[in-house]
């Protein structure tokens, strides 16, 4: 097993952990990765067309009126669809990593179409950006090969499992985990199951306790909060608060690193390597 870096190790001066604001801009693609037909319902895709529409305007005004810089993961698909909101993603200065090419999850793929949405999608990226560093498969789940693959197309990151709450090194790769859970995930809180009418939707007064306490727990133990947050369920007009009001726990709050997940996996990098004695 890697080792693990201690907290001096890992975070600036002065640091005991880091928080990560993290957006994934699904919009329609969310719906049709899992259902094809959804193309010929407007109804189903408007959900995800509203992060595009309303939402994303929304959260940069949120960010840009606390100078938070986050991270948005963005389906190569999306970035075709709606290339002037990812133009203003990247203008106003935030991260963009990579989401898939149709949202698909790489366990449905054979290794080659794996491959091949992982380079279509860094094509479509890179209209914004010169590369992308980060990786986070459209379900968090990858497969035998994930790893490897994104070593050999250069990325630096991979943002999907839940085996921890500090940053790691993939063994033999270079590539750093910013480790994610569902716990500090919108979507399990917030995503309705329309065709079966079976989930509660939750209140932001629930949402926001689990956040606290989660945020609370992970800065006690010195890791990496990531927050996994979608324009289409917390760019609703009354979850908005919610999302400033982590902002100022992360800000306010003495210690708390707020970095874009990028900067948080070269610090974990040098930190983890000097420990490993690689480059
Ligand atoms: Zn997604």
């Amino acid at each position: 097993m890697a080792p693990r870096a201690d907290t001096a190790q890992l975070w600036p001066l002065g640091r005991e952990c880091a928080v990560a604001f993290t957006f994934d801009f699904d919009a329609e693609e969310a719906w049709i990765a899992g259902d094809p037909a959804a193309t010929e319902r407007p109804g189903r895709l408007s959900q995800g067309a509203y992060g595009a529409k309303v939402a994303v305007p929304l959260i940069l005004d949120v960010l840009a009126r606390h100078g938070v810089p986050a991270t948005f993961f963005v389906p190569g698909r999306v970035a075709e669809r709606h290339s002037g909101r990812v133009a203003e993603i990247v203008a106003a200065g935030h991260e963009l990593g990579h989401h898939g090419y149709t949202h698909t999850s790489p366990t449905a793929l054979t290794p080659a179409q794996e491959k091949e949405e992982l380079v279509h999608g860094m094509k479509a990226l890179s209209r914004f950006v010169p590369s992308v560093r980060g990786y986070r498969s459209p379900s968090w789940e990858i497969t035998s090969h994930t790893l490897a693959l994104l070593a050999h197309h250069g990325f630096d990151y991979s943002s999907n499992l839940m085996d921890d709450i500090r940053p790691y090194l993939h063994p033999g790769t270079g590539l750093v985990e910013l480790p994610v859970h569902w716990s500090l995930d919108d979507a399990p809180h917030f995503w309705f199951a329309e065709d079966e009418w079976s989930k509660k939707i939750s209140t932001v007064e629930e949402v926001e306790a689990i956040w606290r306490a989660e945020f609370e727990g992970i800065r006690r133990l010195g890791g990496c909060c990531v927050f996994t947050m979608h324009p289409q369920f917390i760019g609703r007009p009354g979850r908005l608060p919610l999302l400033e009001a982590m902002i100022a726990l992360a800000q306010e709050t003495p210690g708390v690193w707020v970095a874009q997940a990028h900067e948080i996996a070269a610090r974990a990098r040098r930190a983890l390597a000097s420990l490993t004695g690689a480059s």
